[in-house]
């Protein structure tokens, strides 16, 4: 499916296409620091298909526990990750996979999780939020 989606303060805008079927949540210590929140909701965007419209994003560059390293990209202004993406010394083949952060996509809504990696570090409440008190606005 054809998706779009911007950062925050809209320096940064992009276009892609999806598989709904690939959609995760990464519970992985990286994430949880990264995205500032409990988990990230992850889905690769189909190869070659993403394209950055406007913005040039900052990146950093994080070494996983394995020693892989994967470029975070995110805006320069407003913070907000748009993708990440594996580190690939010289020339590759194929180029590698951009993971796009679900959060930033405008059809977000369509896009449900169809799994979820790194459980070892879920947190344990998480599973407990759909039963919290609720309310419709702040
Ligand atoms: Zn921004
Ligand atoms: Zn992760």
């Amino acid at each position: 499916m054809k998706i779009d989606g911007g950062c925050h303060c809209g320096f940064l805008t992009y276009e892609a296409e999806v598989d709904p079927a690939q959609v995760e949540i990464c519970h992985c210590t990286d994430c949880q620091k990264l995205s500032g929140s409990a988990f990230r909701v992850v889905v690769p965007a189909g190869p070659g298909s993403f394209r950055l419209l406007t913005g040039i994003p900052k990146t950093y560059v994080k070494t996983a526990e394995s020693g892989n390293r994967r470029i975070q990209a995110f805006c320069p202004h407003c913070g907000t990750s748009i993708y990440s993406t594996a580190l690939v010394e010289g020339k590759a083949a194929t180029p590698p996979a951009i993971g796009l952060r679900v959060g930033t996509i405008t059809q977000r809504a369509q896009l449900a999780p169809k799994a979820q990696f790194w459980n070892r570090s879920r947190l344990g409440w998480v599973i407990g939020i759909g039963d919290l008190p609720a309310t419709e606005t702040e």
